[in-house]
Order: structure tokens, then C-alpha cells, then sequence
């Protein structure tokens, strides 16, 4: 099961077992969630039982206190086949939820993938619900992929087989799919820039189309002028590598059988991603230390590609078309500049102020697209501001929105998954700092402050009162650093959020 759409995947397979003892499970390594506060019931203690009471008698001495995300590999632990029992904490019983299930698994997962493994069991337990098991398998097969596309050497392995015991074989397929999604954004964001820009981003689309049943259109240069795309040709003019659109269409709304009619001639949900392949900042040339990561630039269209992907092999009762703004921001001999105007599809004027904030020039056509297939709602994912980072910090998504029904869904879907994310205001007042003299508006506001939400506003301009929700994804697309769950580099951010979103009926 899974590696449906997912290149280059190698091994990973993944399996159910649908009950076996503790001590008759036939792997290297054995995977147990703890608890704070003792063995307790549940998986825990049936390992405890099989051996010997180890568990117990290690919690006592301190050596074990099951605390969030705490990763204790024992060594042949008696009475198990296995070789290695890996203890991971939860935290308190009351707070687990599918997002520490995600996290735990992954942790154990990163542990264990560190050297190449055929076949690692995870326990699930019975007290869990099917979305949280689903986020568990996914979490697993998140945490033994690294960043380490290029090396010889990978520092993580996929386990040939995982074996989750005890877990109901749909939400393990369920999550095995989940994972693919995330592990496919982090894939894409990961790849250098050489490798990934416009036209390769879009190819990747369209065999990821191919491989889910996604319907495709990929604008090129000729197709962007014939239908005014000058803001995005603008933004793409500093490179040798011309920009692309992207359409993916899933329709799934009639799958529910009879009595979904409605449903299938209602609007679609609509996702948005900004991809910049590459950005350099432009003419407002970014420093070298702020250049470094802006491979990250496309982690939006990369997280709404991957969770149409996965809509799609989920095979989801909804309807969805999704819209993808492909370019390089560049220095080349004909970058746009300062100054210019550029007279976007929907036919406002934007002032250029500052190329580095390019994104938002990009989205305004993308989003003005996207309109025109009058969908009941709108998210746009973008790596948008270093504002929003400032703000909220690195594992913050920044929501910003017309429509408070629609951003309370996207809440509510991401706290369903355990990604954090917070609404940052949109008063009228803000509008004024978008104001340009010579046009409609200008791409900054006056001045750094506020920039993240003046960025928001500014997008705002291009969905025509459809009920929108802009996700500035600046921080959490991309970690620096390394963490107990997963490595440093592309994190996958908010596919999981969009697929419950989807899951919720959008
Ligand atoms: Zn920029």
C-alpha cells in the first residue's frame, strides 16, 4: 500500500498486522508510546507484561518519565524477539492528540531511520481513534525521510517494512497516503534550484497529475501574455527561466453516491500556492545569508500540489481546482525595477517598490485565475513575508483573512492535526499604507511595520469578495535546525491542515 504518487519512494512499505503479542513480533526494533505518569493501560503495558515489568521498573528509577516527543531505545529488552524497544513519550494521557501522535511517531521513526532497517513495529494503541492512528502512520513515515537528497551517504533510511500492530488497516492506508503528501512537499522544497524551477515544478505536476487522476493545464509564456498575466511575466522577465502557471482540477464531489447531486454542482474549494522556484530578491537584492534558503520560496505551491495529490488519492467527496504561480526572481537584463508599473489581469495598477517582495505580485494574477472558476472559498499558501516570521516566530503560520467562517475551517483543520496557526488583523486602516501615487497600489506599505498583514491586504485586492484566507507560511515551511521529529529543511507545512480542510467539506 502507498507509494502511489510518490517518485522515487524506494522501499517504505507499509503494513498491518492486526494483532500479535508484544513478545511474538517478528522485527529489529519495537515501537512503544508512553504515557506520563507510568505504564498504565493500553500497549504500554502489554509490553511491560511481556517483559517482565521492565517498563515499570524503569519509570520508578526515573530512567523513563513517557514526556512528550522522549525517545528511549532499550537494547535486548527480555522476553521480545526483537532486538531494540524503542520508548516514546506522549505526555499526559488527557492532551494526547493526533498532532503528538504525528510528532511521537515521527521521533522514534527519525531515531530508528538513522541506519538503514528491514522491518520496524509500531503499537498502536486501542484507545486511540482512527485520526489519530492515521496521524501516527503518517508521522512514521514522515520522520525516516531527511533532507539528504544529494548525499551519498543519506543520513536517514526508510525501514523496508513498518508493521503497525493493532491499528485498523484503512486509517494505516489513510496515513500512509498523508505521509506521501508531506513527503512529497518536503521532496520538492528540499531539491536545489537548479533542479527545480518553473518549467521542472511544473513537469512534477504534471506526473503527480498522472499518477492521482488530477486534471492539468500548464500555462507557458505565450498562454500567461494571451491572458494578461503581466504580473507574473513581470516578476519573471530577471530570469533565463521563463515562469509558468499551473491549473490542477479533482472533481469529486459525485463520489458520495446519490444525494450528493448538489454537491457535485456546487462551487469548488479553491487552493492557491506561490512558487517562487528561486528568489534573489530581484534588483532589491537580498543579502547572501538571507539568499541561502530561498529554495524554499515555492513551499506553498509545493503544499497545495501535494495535498491535491492527496485529496485525490484519498479520493475525497469534494470538488477542488487549485492554482499554482511558477516563476525565478532574478537580476537578468530585463528584471522588472523600481518604479515600474505593472498593470495586473484584473486590471490594477501595481507600483513597484521593492522586487523582493514579488510574491504578492505573482499571487494577484494567480488569484484573479483562480476567481474565474467562481470557487465557494480560497486559500493561498506563500513563504509571503519575513514579517509574519517576525510576528509569530519560525512554527507559526500567519492567517489573514475576508471571510471569518472560512479562516475559522482552516483553524480548526490545522489544530485537528496539530499545526499551529494565528489570525493576524485586517482593519480597513491598514489599506491606506498600500496607496501609491502614480497607481493603484504599491507592493510595500509605508515603512517595515505591519508588513505582514499590509502584504495580506494587498492580495485581498485580487479575490473580488470571494471568501478568502491567505496563509503566510514564511516560518514553519522551513527549519533551520533539526528537531526531536524531524530533520532540518522543508517541513511539509499545512498539507495535512488543507487535507482536513478538504476532509471537513472545505
Ligand atoms: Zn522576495
Amino acid at each position: 500500500m502507498s507509494r502511489e504518487f510518490l517518485p522515487n519512494a524506494g522501499p517504505g512499505t507499509i503494513t498491518c498486522e492486526p494483532s500479535a503479542r508484544p513478545d511474538s513480533i517478528d522485527a529489529e526494533a519495537v515501537v512503544v508510546f508512553m504515557a506520563e505518569g507510568g505504564v498504565g493501560m493500553g500497549s504500554a503495558a502489554e509490553v511491560d507484561a511481556a517483559t517482565g515489568g521492565l517498563l515499570g521498573r524503569l519509570a520508578s528509577a526515573g530512567e523513563l518519565s513517557g514526556r512528550r516527543y522522549e525517545c528511549v531505545p532499550l537494547l535486548a529488552a527480555p522476553g521480545l524477539r526483537a532486538g531494540q524497544l524503542v520508548v516514546v513519550g506522549i505526555g499526559k494521557r488527557e492532551d494526547v492528540t493526533a498532532g503528538v501522535l504525528y510528532r511521537a511517531a515521527a521521533t522514534a521513526s527519525r531515531h530508528l531511520a538513522a541506519r538503514p532497517r528491514s522491518r520496524v513495529a509500531f503499537l498502536a494503541d486501542g484507545a486511540w481513534t482512527t485520526k489519530q492512528v492515521e496521524q501516527a502512520v503518517a508521522g512514521a513515515a514522515v520522520g525516516m525521510v531527511g533532507q539528504d537528497l544529494y548525499r551519498a551517504e543519506p543520513k536517514r533510511t526508510r525501514f523496508g517494512t513498518t508493521i503497525w500492530v493493532s491499528a485498523p488497516v484503512e486509517a494505516v492506508e489513510r496515513g500512509a497516503v498523508i505521509a506521501d503528501g508531506v513527503n512529497l512537499a518536503r521532496r520538492l522544497v528540499n531539491m536545489a534550484p537548479d533542479d527545480i524551477y518553473p518549467q521542472s515544478f511544473a513537469d512534477e505536476c504534471a506526473t503527480i497529475a498522472g499518477r492521482t487522476g488530477l486534471d492539468i493545464e500548464i500555462w507557458d509564456e505565450d498562454r500567461l501574455v494571451r491572458e494578461r498575466c503581466n504580473a507574473i511575466l513581470a516578476v519573471g522577465r530577471g530570469s533565463s527561466r521563463p515562469p509558468r502557471l499551473v491549473l490542477l482540477r479533482y472533481r469529486g464531489g459525485g463520489r458520495a453516491g446519490q444525494g450528493r447531486a448538489a454537491i457535485d454542482a456546487s462551487p469548488p474549494l479553491a487552493f492557491v500556492g506561490k512558487g517562487v522556484t528561486f528568489d534573489s530578491g530581484g534588483l532589491s537584492l537580498k543579502p547572501s545569508e538571507g539568499m541561502l534558503t530561498m529554495k524554499c520560496d515555492m513551499s506553498g505551491a509545493a503544499a497545495v500540489l501535494s495535498a491535491a495529490a492527496t485529496i485525490a488519492s484519498l479520493k475525497l467527496p469534494i470538488d477542488l481546482v487549485v492554482g499554482i504561480g511558477l516563476v525565478e526572481n532574478m537580476t537578468g537584463p530585463a528584471a522588472y525595477k523600481l518604479g515600474d508599473v505593472i498593470t495586473a489581469r484584473n486590471g490594477t495598477t501595481i507600483e513597484v517598490h521593492n522586487t523582493d517582495a514579488e510574491g504578492r505580485i505573482v499571487l494577484a494574477d494567480v488569484l484573479d485565475v483562480i476567481r474565474g472558476e467562481k470557487p465557494r472559498r480560497i486559500v493561498d499558501l506563500a513563504t509571503l513575508t519575513g514579517a509574519c516570521v517576525v510576528a509569530l516566530g519560525q512554527d507559526v503560520a500567519g492567517l489573514f483573512t475576508n471571510d471569518q467562517p472560512c479562516c475559522d475551517a482552516v483553524a480548526a483543520a490545522a489544530r485537528e492535526v496539530g499545526e499551529q496557526v494565528w489570525q493576524l488583523p485586517m482593519y480597513p486602516d491598514y489599506d491606506e499604507q498600500i496607496k501609491s501615487e502614480v497607481a493603484d497600489i504599491k507592493n510595500v506599505g509605508d515603512g517595515r511595520w505591519g508588513g505582514a498583514i499590509t502584504a495580506a491586504k494587498f492580495l485581498e485586492r485580487f479575490v473580488g469578495g470571494t471568501p478568502w484566507t491567505h496563509v503566510d507560511i514564511a516560518g514553519p515551511a522551513f527549519s533551520e535546525k533539526s528537531r526531536p521529529w524531524t530533520d532540518g529543511g522543508a517541513t511539509g507545512s499545512m498539507v495535512r491542515p488543507l487535507v482536513e480542510l478538504a476532509r471537513a467539506g472545505g
